[in-house]
């Protein structure tokens, strides 16, 4: 039986006070949250966020790593570093880092790696563009993008592994994979894991990412192969964040 998880991706939002309200507000409804439940929030914010959740049940994520320990990285964050914060999870391979900043699938793997090695766990996304799920090319996309971190760390590494399927199609556009679409792709991924191993692709969680909201949450999460979601826009409000929470 796999826990349900939900994480919010908070990406490049907040202020000092916004986010201090967002968690205590969090926080406020966690005892009846059964859910693993995790924020991932900017840089900056980490120490605040982690202080504020120390002895809850909430766990903290950072959005991005650079793989390289340390040294002249202008502007980069390593996963030491984030592990300095008292900090457990990591977003990798997200879909806005992979159009807008060029990350590619060997590069992902690469960060997924670090991530492991420096025992962070890698909230790792894969997700097919419209074109390629309109040209029937979702489970070559999903299958080339799980097989690049596979091949880097092996199958045995996503017993420390989250999987957040995102159709990019879905992400910030509030059109929402029906269930039966984003089951079929979760079941496939999980066959996907399967062909190397039954017991880690019966134990892997497979979060389900794009436009989860508060009123979809419930019917994707009751599908056999979602085991929680990966949530955006709606993670900024506590109260729909909160929702989705106990929808698991
Ligand atoms: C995301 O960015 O991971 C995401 C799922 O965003 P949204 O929920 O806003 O679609």
């Amino acid at each position: 039986m796999r826990q349900t998880i939900v994480a919010g991706n908070w990406k490049m939002n907040g202020s000092k006070e916004s986010v201090s309200n967002l968690v205590t507000g969090i926080l406020a409804g966690m005892a009846e949250v059964q859910s693993k439940v995790i924020v991932c929030a900017p840089f900056p914010y980490l120490s605040e966020v982690e202080a504020l959740a120390t002895h809850s049940q909430l766990q903290v994520g950072a959005q991005n790593l650079n793989v390289n320990a340390s040294g002249a990285f202008t502007g980069e964050v390593s996963a030491d570093m984030i592990k300095d914060f008292g900090v457990q999870y990591v977003i990798v391979g997200h879909s806005e880092r992979r159009s807008l900043y060029g990350e590619t699938d060997d590069v992902v793997a690469e960060k997924v790696q670090v991530a492991l090695d420096n025992g962070l766990t890698p909230l790792f996304c894969i997700g097919e563009l419209l074109e390629e799920r309109e040209s029937g090319n979702t489970e070559a996309v999903v299958s080339r993008q799980i097989n690049a971190v596979i091949d880097r760390v092996g199958v045995e590494a996503f017993k420390n592994i989250i999987v957040a399927y995102e159709p990019v199609w879905a992400i910030g556009t509030g059109v929402t994979a029906t269930p039966e679409q984003a089951q079929d792709t979760h079941a496939f991924i999980r066959s996907l894991l399967a062909d190397h191993d039954s017991d880690i692709a019966q134990s892997t969680p497979i979060l389900y990412g794009g436009s989860m909201n508060p009123a979809n949450a419930e019917e994707l999460i009751a599908c056999e192969d979602i085991d929680g979601g990966l949530i955006g826009g709606a993670s900024l409000k506590a109260e729909d964040f909160l929702r989705i929470c106990k929808a698991g």
